[in-house]
């Protein structure tokens, strides 16, 4: 490969467009706007990877061939004006990138932004889980979610936490003192979920749930 450029059927592949239908569709868009020739072309220059991803993005939205991708992938691209297409790795589906947590994630935070259930108390989980959890918050600014490690032991304070939000998620399955979280199951009874299930998918399914059964 020549210095400085990247394999075009490659770098489309890896960006999701790696079905023919896919593939064609993004050349088409590319040469429209003039980022590569209308000549056959091979490669293209490394420095217009970071042009051709956001041109692609501004107009797809790839999904994979998984049902609830497809679904979500079409409800998605509708409501934000872009064409769907189908991409053949996984990986590079835009709604679950292969992994269910992401996909289960996409759904709860679409729920919670539908039925305004957005400010959420999660209590209890393992530092991981914690960590992982931040890297999808990261993302989803419109979601306002406090975590409760189960360290503070003030009741007082855990109260106040719990008024300020809309609901409270208690991984049960977590190490958290069963003493702790009857400041939430007792008063706050209304607003608590609990997520029987250890993991983020459980988290994420029970959030869903919760907001589409509110109101
Ligand atoms: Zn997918």
């Amino acid at each position: 490969m020549p210095d400085g450029q990247l394999n075009l059927e490659e770098l489309l592949a890896d960006l999701g467009f790696d079905s023919p239908g896919a593939h064609q569709a993004a050349l088409a868009l590319l040469r429209e706007e003039g980022l590569v020739s209308s000549r056959p072309k091979t490669f293209i220059s490394r420095d217009k990877k970071p042009r051709v991803r956001e041109m692609l993005q501004s107009r797809f939205l790839a999904h994979c061939a998984d049902a609830e991708c497809s679904r979500l992938g079409r409800e998605r691209a509708r409501s934000s004006g872009l064409a769907p297409v189908l991409a053949g790795r996984r990986a590079a589906c835009q709604i679950c990138q292969g992994a269910n947590n992401r996909r289960a994630f996409a759904r709860a935070r679409q729920a919670c932004v539908e039925h305004g259930i957005t400010q959420w108390l999660i209590v209890g989980g393992s530092p991981n889980l914690r960590s992982d959890l931040a890297a999808y918050l990261a993302e989803a600014p419109e979601l306002r979610i406090d975590v409760d490690e189960g360290r503070s032991g003030d009741s007082k304070s855990d109260r106040a936490r719990a008024r300020r939000v809309q609901a409270i998620a208690i991984l049960s399955r977590s190490e958290i003192n069963h003493k702790h979280t009857a400041v939430y199951t007792g008063e706050f009874k209304e607003k608590v979920i609990l997520i029987p299930a250890r993991g983020l998918e459980a988290l994420f399914e029970g959030m869903e749930r919760h907001a589409r059964g509110a109101r």
